[in-house]
């Protein structure tokens, strides 16, 4: 198995490479964005308590995302490796992340970092919100308290994995091909 981390903040090109690079490695790709943004449209309970966090641009709590995680990978037995797309984003979801992958003897290989700075960040996100139907893209101040809420609570993830040697920086500006490309020399390196 072979389990992989996209992490960088928000708008850094997560989503993009990640469909390029479950194509590629036949991973499933495992987003909680994605993961939370299904149960809102689908008005359940877990989805009604998230959106309220995420309409404000905060993170959603610990204990929510970390179930949907388990549940994912369990109803995935057969799954080649994952790739995680925002997730972990605390300090406490990258503990229960390594938990839940010990039971299966599948570590985490590599966390890819995407590194992009915050004035291209925003302009991605605006221009995103144009076309994405996603409210938490198109109020500049909501996008602003995610960026705040990434430096607060996410970056420390990335620390939490260095003590591991398991990170890799990867320049998130250029163009998606160039960039994709980055992101396969590193796994290849690894797989
Ligand atoms: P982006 O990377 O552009 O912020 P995502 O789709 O990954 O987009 O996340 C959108 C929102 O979903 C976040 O602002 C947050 O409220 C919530 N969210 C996603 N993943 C997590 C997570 N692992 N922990 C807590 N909240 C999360």
């Amino acid at each position: 198995m072979f389990n992989l981390i996209l992490f960088g903040p928000p708008g850094s090109g997560k989503g993009t490479q990640s469909e390029k690079l479950i194509a590629k490695y036949g991973l499933k790709h495992l987003s909680t964005g994605d993961l939370l943004r299904s149960e809102i449209s689908h008005q359940t309970p877990l989805g009604k308590e998230a959106q309220n966090f995420m309409d404000k641009g905060q993170l959603v709590p610990d204990e929510v995302v970390i179930g949907m995680i388990s549940s994912a990978l369990d109803g995935n037995p057969n799954a080649k490796g994952f790739l995680f797309d925002g997730f972990p984003r605390t300090a406490a979801q990258a503990e229960a992340l390594d938990k839940l992958l010990e039971l299966k003897n599948a570590p985490i290989a590599v966390m890819l970092a995407l590194e992009v700075s915050e004035a291209e960040l925003i302009k991605r996100l605006l221009k995103r919100g144009e076309t994405s139907g996603r409210s938490d893209d198109n109020n500049e101040n909501v996008i602003r308290a995610r960026i705040t809420e990434y430096h607060n609570k996410t970056a420390v993830v990335a620390d939490y994995y260095k003590q591991f040697e398991k990170v890799e920086m990867v320049k998130g500006e250029g163009s998606i091909d160039e960039i994709f490309d980055r992101l396969c020399k590193e796994i290849d390196k690894r797989a």
